[in-house]
């Protein structure tokens, strides 16, 4: 199989999965229990804490593991307006935009049922936010304002920089969902909350972190033990977590070279499919590991059946299992035909030049066998 799908997920370095074995077998001790295996447990998950906070290369506050990136957003969200509503602060609007992950979209939802004020934010058809728009609905009831740093389906990049200093200027907290950054290029400064996760930077499912900064720490929402400061209840497993710090100390060595790799392929790839293909959203704004593109007339789903040897995407990796259109090809102005009409390729650090041109030109060919059929 070539593997072309980088954004749904990405292998476990081998390096990764030969530091989480002894702690995924005989090293079981609880982490948080005061016996001398626990404490080498607890030690060994403080030392990977370190170098997922190092990758991140945030100043001035820290991380807490979660079970997901998911669940970090959940709670940065939901525990921001569970702090301010306890603080009596009359702060409650939140402001997010339409390109954003399912976590934070579906967070905003529920929380708007739940009497916050939601403002999602349009895109411009390169898919970025307007800071202008921005700029209009912030004012002294924002709470907070989420921002992705790259999208998962389009890989286009928001101005994550830029909207942390007018969420700063007004008062309000910012969020950055940044998984598919962290790991591959830097994450900028200014955010106050970030939501990462392992099994995107080739380490494990199952784990992710919230970093926080300093007094920005939203309300714990899962109760219990006290693990995480407070923060997040429940036992640490600490095969995930070194897992995670191994990938995350990786990561750092390699993230120049990766993205480097990842820009060649990005070229190989756009010369081997051919003409008659358009990216969608903007070329210059993107993280170049994520080929998200579009032909007239091509059936997207169709394709895939055709190549099932290529692992690849017809837009996020829940929005294509759900059978719905995608809400980011939407909300960069796409209609239905040109969303049916998009694939995406997903690649980085394992994938080799070679695999990457072998699949476009398949991709390239079996669709335009379909237009051949279809005409
Ligand atoms: N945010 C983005 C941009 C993602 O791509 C994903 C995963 O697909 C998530 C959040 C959720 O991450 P997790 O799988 O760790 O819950």
């Amino acid at each position: 199989m070539i593997y072309l799908d980088y954004q749904a997920t990405t292998s476990v370095a081998p390096e990764v999965a030969d530091a989480m074995r002894p702690w995924a077998e005989e090293r079981y001790a609880n982490p948080h229990s005061p016996s001398r295996a626990g404490r080498e447990a607890a030690a060994a998950i403080e030392m990977a804490r370190k170098e997922v906070d190092k990758l991140l290369g945030l100043k001035g506050g820290h991380i807490a593991f979660t079970g997901s990136a998911t669940e970090a957003i959940n709670g940065a969200l939901k525990g921001t307006v569970e702090k301010a509503r306890r603080a009596g602060s009359k702060r409650n609007k939140l402001i997010t935009i339409a390109t954003e992950h399912a976590a934070v979209l579906d967070s905003c939802e529920w929380l708007e049922e739940n009497g916050s004020e939601v403002v999602v934010l349009p895109v411009e058809r390169d898919g970025r936010v307007d800071l202008d728009r921005l700029e209009q609905v912030l004012d002294n009831r924002t709470l907070l304002v989420a921002a992705m740093l790259v999208n998962n389906e389009i890989g286009v990049l928001q101005p994550v920089a830029e909207v942390a200093q007018m969420a700063r200027a007004a008062g309000a907290l910012m969020l950055c969902d940044a998984v598919q950054a962290y790991g591959r290029m830097e994450v900028p400064r200014g955010p106050d909350l970030v939501a990462i996760s392992a099994h995107k930077i080739h380490g494990p499912k199952g784990i992710g972190a919230l970093w926080m900064r300093k007094s920005a720490e939203p309300a714990p929402l899962i109760h219990g033990g006290g693990q995480e400061a407070g923060l997040r209840s429940g036992t640490l497993s600490p095969a995930l977590c070194v897992g995670f710090g191994a990938a995350a100390k990786l990561a750092c060595e390699r993230v120049t070279r990766d993205y480097d790799h990842v820009q060649k392929l990005w070229l190989a790839a756009s010369h081997a499919l051919g003409v008659g293909w358009t990216v969608n959203g903007s070329v210059h704004h993107r993280y170049p590991g994520n080929l998200n593109i579009r032909r007239e007339g091509l059936d997207g789903a169709r394709l895939i059946a055709d190549l099932r040897d290529i692992a690849f995407s017809l837009g996020s990796a829940c929005a294509s299992g759900s059978g719905r259109p995608s809400h980011v090809l939407k909300a960069i102005g796409l209609d239905y035909r040109e969303a049916r009409s998009s694939i995406r390729l997903g690649f980085g650090r394992y994938t080799t030049q070679k695999e990457l041109v072998e699949a476009c030109e398949r991709i390239a060919a079996a669709a335009y066998a379909q237009e051949k059929l279809d005409a």
